[in-house]
């Protein structure tokens, strides 16, 4: 049994053959998956996923990739997260690889994001791009570790990782680590504590190797968690139960 804790079902490519993106995700025993939401245009899409699949879950937020003028009202997320099959706030953060520039705009809106979860009780699903530090601290600034979340498609160093975990949050796993020059990730995945691991898809973008260049899809998180048993040398079943489990511990699903 295994989760895709962060995927994009209601983007054209998967959209397009969605009853064969489930079908394949069940024959790969990928249980559940969670549909993250990118900007509130999208969000009714979403959201309409995760009410006709029982194991697909939403999110809502608006990505640090959205130009500015795209900000949510805090009270536009906690109203949109009151429903039950929306189980975190994000995708949000900072990335400072494809903005440049004023970037306040940016940390305003993840300042935002990190309050309507507080307020609403669901937890945050960071995205953090050649922006860690500022990411961090705007973290300890709004006292994101009250409701804690995940560092997701993580590829920045240990250090970074234990800063987030000391916010109560979660380090998330892509299809990254299968890469053959990602060796940071890799002995970073080594050093990280199980009980805080996460895996993903990021689908459909960063599909793992065999499949590097690909579409990829919520079926693909096997070999993300393939890959993490191989790194930390541990059975293949110990990772799956591990990261299920953590993904229900952090989410908490009502239904
Ligand atoms: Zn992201
Ligand atoms: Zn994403």
């Amino acid at each position: 049994m295994l989760v895709d804790s962060h995927c994009h079902l209601n983007f054209p490519d998967l959209a397009a053959d969605l009853a064969g993106v489930i079908a394949r995700m069940q024959a790969a025993e990928v249980t559940h998956a969670l549909c993250v939401c990118v900007n509130l245009r999208d969000f009714p899409q979403v959201l309409a996923l995760a009410e006709r699949y029982p194991n697909i879950y939403a999110s809502v937020g608006v990505h640090p990739d959205e130009p500015p003028g795209n900000d949510p009202e805090l009270n536009d997320l906690v109203e949109l997260a009151r429903h039950p099959r929306v189980i975190a706030i994000g995708e949000t953060g900072l990335d400072y690889y494809r903005q440049t520039g004023d970037t306040a705009w940016q940390r305003a809106r993840f300042r935002t994001h990190i309050r309507a979860a507080r307020t609403c009780g669901k937890p945050l699903i960071v995205h953090t791009r050649a922006a860690a530090d500022d990411t961090l601290a705007i973290m300890r600034e709004e006292n994101a570790g009250a409701i804690g979340g995940v560092m997701h498609c993580f590829t920045e160093s240990l250090t970074v990782a234990q800063q987030a975990m000391e916010q109560n949050f979660y380090i998330s796993i892509s299809g990254i680590v299968t890469f053959k020059n990602a060796t940071a990730l890799k002995q970073v995945t080594e050093a990280l504590p199980l009980e805080r691991l996460l895996i993903e898809t990021d689908a459909p973008y960063l599909a793992p190797i065999p499949f590097r260049g690909k579409p990829n899809e919520p079926a693909y998180v096997r070999y993300v968690a393939e890959e993490v048993a191989r790194i930390k040398k541990q059975p293949f079943a110990t990772i799956a139960e591990q990261t299920t489990a953590n993904f229900f511990r952090l989410f908490q699903p009502q239904d």
